[in-house]
């Protein structure tokens, strides 16, 4: 397994090795590999001080990542490693970083401040595996365990407990007992971690193969970073369309989903704003009017208090926003006309969300995969014989209307935009002739 590792690595370790410091591969990069999956990168602990290690690499490019924390970055063959000091982490007195770290620990003390046994095992190639808090056998085992006591280790760093889950997605494992218990126990201390560290741990949760499950079994604990989910849990949609509860639906949506951030994000808040805005009609049956843009509203605010860059938050409320549209009946200008408004990737998003919110549905009553199937393939055909459907395929621009006439201004925007309709229609070809006639027909007019 570990004749994989990359020779950038090895020649890493063999630098401080040759300097006479320990140095081994360690963390995410042995569990991935140990799990035969290509690690995303490479980390090193040693007993090198950083100056050390500093003297070590020289000639080297290198930075100095966190070199208080005893963390130098250094590019070999142009790939960069990170390496660390093997360190002994203080006090958390703020439930998020440690009050001082100790460098120049040693090796035991250096894995034993890691979050997971599947995290606390390092390598090299004389001694091969380090694992001295049994997390081969957890992998094997699929178990998430924390290193020593769970509720000590969720009260120093509150992260672990969303990492627990974002590990039990990815690995599709499952928390061991203790650990679990602390945390459902401790889940509120979340509230006090960064908004961009959650982040980042909720979309690997999300993506992860298990994400579903995850999102079904700790409603409670996401709800302390995504208020409104915990009350899906055990909500019954009162609606024959609707066989899950909303919590559910919602997950088994997550999974139908490909798993890309955008996409698994609309998945998960696409139904939020649902119970506020139920009502019950004589029958019984209850509705959920107005769900798209409360639920819409939900999903900027969740993502913009955890810091989500701005253009993940619009595509995932287009997204939300659009995803009851119906479309049962939309004709080929229909769709042309939304893959302009919407961009043809998000267009696809939001195709693929329809689909995953329908499978997720009872669909002896509503089946509708086979007209999204033919909304796909209509697409297909419009982009291979490149029919226009935005602006900048359109044979003239603004200036042609400009030469003819037109005020700089609004204005030309808004005939172009009229002229897309026309094409789009095919009340006209997309030609210069033709486009430029109905311009000055359009001018005649206003
Ligand atoms: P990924 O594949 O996503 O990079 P990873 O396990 O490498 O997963 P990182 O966040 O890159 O995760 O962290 C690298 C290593 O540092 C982890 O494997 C773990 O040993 C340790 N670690 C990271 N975050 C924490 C934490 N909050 N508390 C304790 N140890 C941590
Ligand atoms: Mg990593």
């Amino acid at each position: 397994m570990f004749s994989k590792v990359p020779q950038y690595a090895l020649r890493a370790i063999e630098i401080l090795q040759g300097h006479g410091f320990q140095a081994h591969l360690v963390g995410g990069c042995v569990r991935d590999i140990l799990m035969g999956r290509e690690p995303q990168d490479y980390d090193i602990n040693t007993n090198a001080m950083p100056q050390q290690m500093q003297r070590a690499f020289e000639g080297y490019r290198q930075v100095e990542t966190g070199i208080k924390h005893g963390t130098l970055s250094v590019w070999i063959e142009n790939h960069q490693i990170e390496i660390t000091t093997y360190r002994r982490d203080g006090k958390y007195s703020d439930g998020r970083h440690p009050d001082s770290v100790e460098l120049g620990a040693e090796l035991r003390d250096d894995l034993a401040r890691r979050d997971f046994t599947i995290n606390a095992m390092c390598w090299t190639p004389q001694g091969g595996l380090v694992d001295m808090f049994g997390g081969q056998e957890d992998l094997i085992n699929k178990t998430i365990r924390c290193v020593g006591d769970p509720e000590e280790r969720f009260r120093e760093d509150a992260l672990r407990i969303l990492r627990a889950l974002r590990f039990a997605s990815v690995l599709d494992a499952q928390i061991e007992p203790h650990t679990d218990a602390a945390v459902r126990s401790m889940a509120e201390l979340l509230n006090r971690v960064s908004a961009e560290r959650c982040a980042v741990e909720l979309t690997k949760l999300l993506c992860g193969s298990a994400a579903g499950r995850v999102v079904q079994a700790y409603p409670a604990v996401l709800d302390t970073i995504l208020p409104g989910l915990g009350q899906m849990r055990g909500y019954n949609q009162d609606n024959p369309h609707h066989c899950y509860t909303l919590l559910e639906h919602t997950a088994r949506v997550v999974d139908a989903v490909p798993p890309q951030p955008v996409e698994r994000l609309a998945a998960l808040l696409h139904d939020m704003g649902k119970p506020a805005c139920r009502t019950m009609d004589q029958a019984g049956i209850a509705h959920y009017r107005g769900h798209v843009d409360v639920s819409a509203e939900m999903a900027r605010q969740i993502l913009e208090g955890l810091r989500f860059d701005g253009a993940t938050v619009e595509a995932v409320v287009q997204l939300v926003k659009h995803h009851d549209v119906n479309v049962d009946d939309i004709s080929e200008a229909g769709i042309r006309r939304m893959m302009g408004r919407l961009g043809v990737e998000t267009f696809d998003m939001l195709l693929s969300l329809k689909k995953a919110d329908n499978l997720a549905q009872n669909r002896a009553l509503s089946d509708r995969i086979p007209n999204l199937e033919r909304i796909c393939s209509i697409e297909q055909q419009i982009l291979e014989k490149q029919s226009p459907y935005k602006l900048s395929q359109l044979e003239i621009n603004g200036d042609d209307l400009i030469d003819i006439g037109y005020k700089p201004g609004p204005a030309v925007g808004n005939v172009l935009r009229e002229l897309l309709d026309m094409v789009v229609e095919d009340r006209i070809s997309n030609s210069r002739e033709a486009l430029l006639a109905a311009a000055k027909e359009l001018m005649k007019d206003n």
